[in-house]
């Protein structure tokens, strides 16, 4: 359809297109400057001063009982999980003791979390599996704990990292968006999050590093209006958009 246009716009018009045309390539380019590794230590090195030993804030009783809790969390929040998980774990901390309890009485105690159905039936099937393959424990193998019902890549990260002290790095929403927002390790899957941050990240910071990452996410660089102002890496981190 033929535009119309008065005299006084036929003139403005066209400059103002190639004007936009020109910053687009432009504030793309900003954001994708690499962490140098001295920068890595650093933000490390204020993480761990603001918190030296950080912790998961899913309740737990034991390596069994995490597992189920970090199952449970998947599109769920942690506060949540904890809510439903303070009945159910006193009644049920061991893989016998979920199996005698059933699928149906289960999905009461859970009921108020997200995907609840699925969830029930697969604690029940892994927890049948932990006993028959594992002798009632949780492995401490990626592989193993993968081939559990439910149980993916971020799970079994969490589980080897709590659980058993390795220094995995389990990459959830709020990880998958610092590691891109900062530039610390941008990616287009969590996949490639974690395997970034695990090329970067120094050993000694290793084991602490998903915890670190996870709360700064959760509290400070959070989705919407993430608090630049009182981020004690503000003058590190890579976004354009950061509010300082
Ligand atoms: S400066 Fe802002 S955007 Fe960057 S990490 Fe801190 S809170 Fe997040």
């Amino acid at each position: 359809m033929a535009k119309k246009a008065t005299p006084s716009q036929s003139k403005k018009p066209a400059p103002k297109a190639r004007v936009t045309k020109a910053l687009k390539p432009a504030a793309k380019k900003i954001k994708t400057k690499p962490w140098t590794h001295a920068e890595v230590v650093e933000a490390f090195t204020r993480f761990r001063k603001a918190n030296p030993e950080p912790k998961g804030e899913l309740e737990h009783l034991n390596p069994y009982t995490l597992l189920v809790a970090v199952a449970l969390s998947a599109q769920a929040t942690d506060v949540g999980v904890n809510k439903a998980t303070r009945h159910l774990f006193p009644v049920a901390d061991t893989p016998e003791k979920m199996v005698a309890l059933g699928e149906e009485k289960l999905r009461d105690y859970i009921k108020t979390i997200g995907l609840y159905r699925t969830k029930a039936k697969n604690v029940i099937a892994l927890s049948e599996q932990l006993i028959e393959r594992h002798h009632s424990q949780v492995p401490r193998s990626r592989e193993a704990l993968e081939a559990l019902p439910g149980v993916g890549r971020k799970t079994a990260n969490v589980v080897l990292n709590i659980a058993f002290g390795e220094p995995t790095i389990a990459v959830d929403t709020h990880l998958f968006r610092v590691g891109n927002r900062t530039g610390l390790a941008p990616g287009k899957t969590p996949l490639e999050v974690e395997l970034g941050l695990e090329k970067i990240i120094p050993a000694e910071f290793k084991r602490h590093a998903h915890h670190w990452l996870i709360l700064h996410g959760r509290y400070t660089c959070v989705a919407r209006k993430p608090r630049c102002e009182v981020c004690i890496i503000n003058d590190l981190c890579r976004w354009p958009e950061k509010t300082v």
